[in-house]
C-alpha cells in the first residue's frame, strides 16, 4: 500500500501525495479578471477569439468570448465546460464558468467568473468599405460593338455571384464600387477589396465568353513596409456569343462552346465542326445575333429536305437539309441571311 509523504496517509497517491494533500492550493483553470468584447458600430460584428463574427444574442458573444479567454493548466485535460452570461447592464455581463477537469485521475470541478466589457469599435472591413478602399479594378468591355444590356446584366450578376462565393472564405472581400458604363460602346467597371478576386473574376469571364484579359499591375503605396498595387483586369468580350453566326474564312458557322482560348464553330452548309483559336477568331464577323433566328414549323420532310413556314409572313418554303442534320421538335432552327434560308446543322 503506497502512502501519502506528507501527511502519512495511506491510500492511492498522485506524485507520491494523498489525494487532500496533491490537490491542496491547487487550481487548474482560470479567467481574466475581466474581458474586453470589441463589437463593430457598423456591422455589429464581435471580435471573438481574434476573428471577426456575426452572433445573434450579446450573451452569445460574451460566452464565446469567455470561453476563448479560459486558461487551463497543462497538467489538467477539460471533460466539460459550462458557461452562462447575464446582463449587468447594456455594457457589462457577468459570466460564470463551470469546467470540469481530469488530472492524472482525479475529476476535479473548478467554478470561474469574469466581468465582459463590450467597446466600440470599427472593424477593418468598415474602415476599408468607408474610406473607398480598393485593390483590383474589373473593366469589361466589347470588342466592335456595344455591349447589349441582356449581356450586362448577366456579366453583374455573375460577378456578384462570383463575390458572393468568395465572402465565405474571406470576410474583408467587397465590391467598392459598380458602374455602369454609358459611353458609346457601354461595358461594366468594378473595384474590388483585392486583386485577386478580380484575377478570379476575369478568368471566369475569359472562360465563359472567350474573353480576352489584360492584367496591369501598378504599385501605389507602402503599407507596414509591404508594397500596395492596385491591379487592373480588362476583359475583352469578342463580339460573337454562343449561338450566333459568324462568317469565318469566307463560309457561314453557327458558334458553339467558348472556351478562354478557343472556340467552336460549325459550318452552315457543311456541318463540320472546328475548333477555332481565341486569337484567329478576331477576323470573324458575326452576321446573326441568336435572338434573331427563325423558329419555323415543319410542314413536311423528306430525305434531303423540310418544308417549312415562315414565322412572319407564314409563306412556305423548302430546305436544304445539311449533312447529319436531326430534328429535336416539329419545330426547327432557320437563319435568314440576305434573301436566303439557312437550316441550322445543330438544332436544339
Ligand atoms: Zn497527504
Ligand atoms: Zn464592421
Amino acid at each position: 500500500m503506497s502512502f501519502c509523504v506528507k501527511c502519512g496517509a495511506d491510500g492511492p497517491t498522485y506524485r507520491s501525495l494523498c489525494e487532500s494533500c496533491f490537490l491542496e492550493g491547487k487550481i487548474f483553470s482560470s479567467l481574466p479578471d475581466h474581458v474586453d468584447l470589441f463589437q463593430c458600430v457598423h456591422c455589429d460584428d464581435y471580435l471573438i477569439d481574434g476573428k471577426w463574427s456575426k452572433v445573434a444574442r450579446r450573451e452569445e458573444s460574451a460566452e464565446r468570448e469567455v470561453e476563448a479567454n479560459i486558461d487551463v493548466n497543462k497538467e489538467a485535460t477539460v471533460r466539460n465546460v459550462g458557461i452562462h452570461a447575464e446582463r449587468i447592464d447594456d455594457n457589462n455581463y457577468q459570466v460564470g464558468v463551470t469546467i470540469g477537469l481530469t488530472v492524472e485521475t482525479l475529476e476535479i470541478d473548478e467554478a470561474l467568473d469574469t466581468i465582459v466589457r463590450f467597446k466600440n469599435t470599427s472593424c477593418p472591413r468598415c474602415n476599408k468599405l468607408m474610406g473607398n478602399y480598393y485593390e483590383g479594378t474589373l473593366q469589361v468591355r466589347t470588342r466592335d460593338r456595344k455591349m447589349p444590356e441582356g449581356l450586362q446584366e448577366e456579366i453583374i450578376e455573375r460577378i456578384y455571384k462570383l463575390v458572393n462565393d468568395h465572402k465565405k472564405n474571406d470576410r474583408e472581400l467587397f465590391i467598392s464600387k459598380l458602374s455602369r458604363l454609358t459611353t458609346t460602346h457601354g461595358g461594366i467597371d468594378v473595384l474590388l477589396s483585392s486583386s485577386t478576386v478580380g484575377r478570379m473574376i476575369s478568368r471566369d469571364l475569359a472562360d465563359q465568353y472567350a474573353a480576352e484579359v489584360q492584367e496591369t499591375a501598378k504599385l501605389v503605396t507602402q503599407k507596414e513596409g509591404k508594397d500596395m498595387y492596385r491591379v487592373t483586369f480588362v476583359v475583352r468580350l469578342p463580339a460573337y456569343r454562343f449561338g450566333d453566326i459568324v462568317l469565318y474564312e469566307k463560309k457561314m458557322h453557327l458558334v458553339g462552346a467558348l472556351r478562354s482560348t478557343t472556340t467552336k464553330l460549325t459550318n452552315l452548309k457543311t456541318s463540320q465542326g472546328v475548333m477555332v483559336s481565341n486569337a484567329d477568331m478576331t477576323s470573324a464577323k458575326v452576321i446573326g445575333r441568336k435572338e434573331d433566328l427563325l423558329e419555323a414549323v415543319i410542314l413536311n420532310e423528306t430525305d434531303h429536305e423540310v418544308q417549312v413556314m415562315h414565322p412572319g409572313n407564314f409563306k412556305t418554303f423548302d430546305l436544304k437539309k445539311p449533312p447529319k442534320f436531326e430534328r429535336k421538335g416539329d419545330t426547327v432552327k432557320v437563319f435568314q441571311y440576305d434573301e436566303e434560308f439557312f437550316l441550322l446543322p445543330l438544332q436544339g
